[in-house]
């Protein structure tokens, strides 16, 4: 490999003998694409004519008077395709996939969000697509599970370990072992081993680049701090990389705090004390783990931020300052997207609502001339069942309820075999 792919300590590619050669011909196509302005071009043609781009940036009038501090505007990634920041991630990898000739994607998803961009940029290009997810998120996700399928992905149901996102990563690296000649594994954020971390982070600096340019056009100055979720870092690493260059931006990262701090109760890897540095998964990072190396469960009431490691790039950031790292908590979260909707009628994704948070604490004790921007990495249609269920809305309830009797007296078969 031509390049370590280390960010100081973190980061690296640990990988079995067997993909080295699959992981030379991915990082070669990254680094030729990189090197040619053509490839960037057909990039942006491609997201602006079937995702949207650019995405605006929205002046939140509304909740800048409530706070009555900084300025606060919002950088709108819910309005891509599929409704969340991660078509960047997939486009780009599907125009790498058709540059390296093969014909094949594969994929990891935890709550399903990336199984369905990628399902669609499956579809969109051609290719034949499986993707991988533990069977306790398949029952869990059928939305969009269904999505995948009627895109024409086989979904696999992953039975091994605790059923989960982690277990699925597993299972798609063992896909790629005997299928990497026609095959790309399209990882779904700035994690794993190298090249990925910086492959997804340049996609993903789309939303950056834009954001800068439409602050400083809109605004007339750059912003003093920009806030980004963290769940692997994708979204939060796109839009830092407008602003690595200025140091006098601050840049601010939120985890889930989930429930507060102790193991098990978040997936807060950088703003709480539980992580450790640790290799997993083919890379080097902070990982909630036991002293034995063993992942520990995670909990955030968003599925897209309970994973259990975060971005070598990002951790860097954190050992060297140059990003500040807070977690919300599952009700601060509630809170901050309920308040968004009724302000601005905007719909922040839970994952996107972390940011919303913290950057509503510190607006507040800003002043009238400083600005802040929040990326809105998504929208919250997809959380309709757990964010009525957190607002307790009774006639939600009574919906679903009347769905499900429906359903029992049209497939009384149907109702059996469920046990219900
Ligand atoms: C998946 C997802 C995230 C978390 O992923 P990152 O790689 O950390 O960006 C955040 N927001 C939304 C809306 C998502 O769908």
């Amino acid at each position: 490999m031509k390049h370590s792919g280390y960010f100081n300590q973190f980061g690296g590619a640990f990988i079995p003998e067997i993909l080295v050669p699959t992981f030379d011909q991915l990082e070669a196509a990254y680094l030729e694409a990189k090197a040619d302005p053509a490839f960037w071009a057909e990039y942006k043609q491609l997201m602006s004519t079937y995702s949207c781009r650019a995405t605006p940036i929205t002046y939140a009038e509304n909740l800048t008077h409530h706070f009555g501090g900084a300025q606060i505007y919002i950088k709108r990634e819910d309005l891509n395709h599929t409704g969340a920041h991660k078509a960047n991630n997939v486009m780009g990898q599907g125009l790498l996939t058709r540059r390296m000739g093969k014909k094949r994607v594969i994929a990891e998803t935890g709550a399903g969000q990336h199984g369905v961009a990628t399902a669609t940029m499956a579809a969109k290009f051609g290719f034949d697509c499986t993707i991988y997810m533990g069977a306790v998120d398949v029952e869990r996700q059928r939305p969009n599970v269904f999505w995948m399928e009627q895109m024409g992905a086989e979904v696999v149901a992953v039975e091994d370990g605790s059923r989960t996102l982690k277990d699925a990563i597993n299972e798609a690296f063992r896909d790629w072992v005997t299928n990497m000649d026609d095959t790309h594994y399209a990882l779904g954020t700035a994690c794993g081993p190298y090249p990925f971390p910086e492959m997804v982070s340049w996609f993903q600096s789309i939303i950056g680049t834009e954001a800068r340019q439409q602050m400083l056009e809109r605004v007339g100055k750059l912003p003093d701090r920009v806030y980004a979720c963290v769940g692997g870092g994708s979204n939060a690493m796109g839009l830092f990389s407008g602003f690595l260059d200025d140091p006098e931006v601050e840049l601010v990262g939120v985890e889930a705090g989930g429930r507060g701090s102790g193991i098990g109760e978040h997936a807060a890897r950088l703003a709480y004390d539980d992580a450790s540095v640790g290799v997993a998964q083919g890379y080097k990072t902070y990982f909630l783990q036991n002293r034995d190396g063993q992942m520990q469960d995670t909990h955030s009431v968003s599925a897209g931020l309970d994973y259990v490691g975060v971005s070598p790039i990002l951790a860097d950031m954190h050992e060297t300052g140059r990003a500040r790292f807070e977690a919300a908590t599952d009700a601060e979260v509630v809170e901050a997207m309920k308040l968004t909707v009724q302000k601005e009628g905007l719909i922040p994704a839970l994952e996107s609502s972390h940011a919303f948070v913290q950057a509503f604490k510190d607006a507040a004790d800003m002043h009238s001339d400083q600005v802040i921007l929040i990326n809105q990495s998504g929208r919250a249609d997809k959380d309709i069942f757990t964010v009525a269920d957190a607002i307790d809305d009774p006639k939600w309830k009574q919906f679903i309820i009347a769905k499900a009797d429906e359903y029992k007296k049209a497939n009384p078969e149907l109702a059996i075999a469920g046990g219900v």
